[in-house]
């Protein structure tokens, strides 16, 4: 009926109306973030399947607004990278993450690696590269021990300045790592146009290995293919004990997600233990 359909239309405007005031406020939050210090970097521990250690961690950005209340990078990321914000955010996540790399090292007396996330926008950010130099130079880190995430989106865009940017990288000597494999059409063919060094399986596919044959099967390829192109092989969003000892069997270099530990604050990082059990 008539009445019927004006009810679902306000329905609609009422949540929509809701979606898009909410949108209004992050952007609106999002601007003042950094200055505010709202902004909190956690570190989820890689572990390195050959020697059964961790062997770095990847940097993943946390933001407390108490306007806004929990907002999840999935949400800020889009809108950070719309806005351009993702620029100087960037650049504090990668200051962030070396000086605890530092840190974190010179503690354990180890060489940890650090993983940082890209997204487009960065490219397009002249000073970017010599920030990256400056801050390896001040922070006391080696270029081979920090790798650059980069999915196949960033990849796509086609910026003519994403050649550039990734052979200045490359010539710096950090490593580049192909995130979310699988996920999307393009990325065989990014793999055979750029020089990268790690690829990183979607958890997607973890997820499915241990209950579904085809995603075994896909597994299984995509560690013979990177192995083949000199790739080391990622594992992310590893939850079970079971998918952790499949991955292993198929030869997967490295493995990441809860069934290690979530993403943790620094400190946490800093005293972060690998539970016994880990076989
Ligand atoms: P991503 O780079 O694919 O990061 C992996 C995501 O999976 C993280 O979500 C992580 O917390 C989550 N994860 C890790 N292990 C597991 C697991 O075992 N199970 C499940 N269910 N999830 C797991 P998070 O931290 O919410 O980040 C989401 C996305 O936001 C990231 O996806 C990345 O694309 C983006 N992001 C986060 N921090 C940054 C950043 O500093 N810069 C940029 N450009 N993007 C970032
Ligand atoms: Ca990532
Ligand atoms: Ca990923
Ligand atoms: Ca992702």
């Amino acid at each position: 009926s008539k009445e019927q359909g004006r009810n679902t239309y306000s329905f609609f405007t009422k949540q929509m109306n809701e979606m898009i005031l909410r949108r209004l406020e992050i952007e609106e939050q999002l601007y003042g973030a950094l200055e505010r210090n709202e902004f909190e970097v956690y570190y989820q521990p890689k572990i390195n399947l050959k020697d059964r250690k961790v062997m770095g961690a990847e940097a993943l950005l946390r933001w407390h607004n108490p306007l806004v209340g929990q907002v999840a990078p999935d949400e800020f990321i889009p809108i950070a990278e719309h806005t351009g914000l993702i620029e100087p955010i960037g650049k504090y996540v990668l200051a962030q993450a070396l000086a605890f790399l530092n840190e974190w090292s010179q503690a354990h007396r180890q060489d940890y690696t650090m993983a940082v996330n890209l997204s487009p926008r960065q490219f397009r950010d002249q000073g970017f590269v010599e920030f990256v130099k400056e801050c390896l130079g001040s922070c006391d880190v080696t270029p081979e021990r920090l790798e650059f995430e980069i999915t196949e989106g960033v990849l796509m865009i086609g910026q003519s300045c994403v050649d550039e940017v990734l052979s200045a990288l490359n010539a710096l000597g950090v490593k580049l790592s192909m995130d979310d494999f699988g996920t999307g059409y393009s990325s065989l063919s990014y793999l055979r146009q750029y020089n990268f060094d790690l690829l990183k399986v979607d958890r997607s596919f973890v997820s499915g290995i241990t209950a579904n044959q085809e995603d075994r099967d896909l597994v299984t390829a995509t560690i013979a293919m990177a192995h083949s192109l000199h790739l080391d092989v990622v594992a992310e969003g590893v939850e079970t004990g079971e998918q952790l000892k499949l991955l292993n069997e198929l030869g997967c270099d490295v493995a990441q997600g809860y069934y290690f530990s979530k993403p943790i604050p620094a400190l946490e990082m800093k005293a972060f233990k690998l539970k016994e059990r880990f076989e």
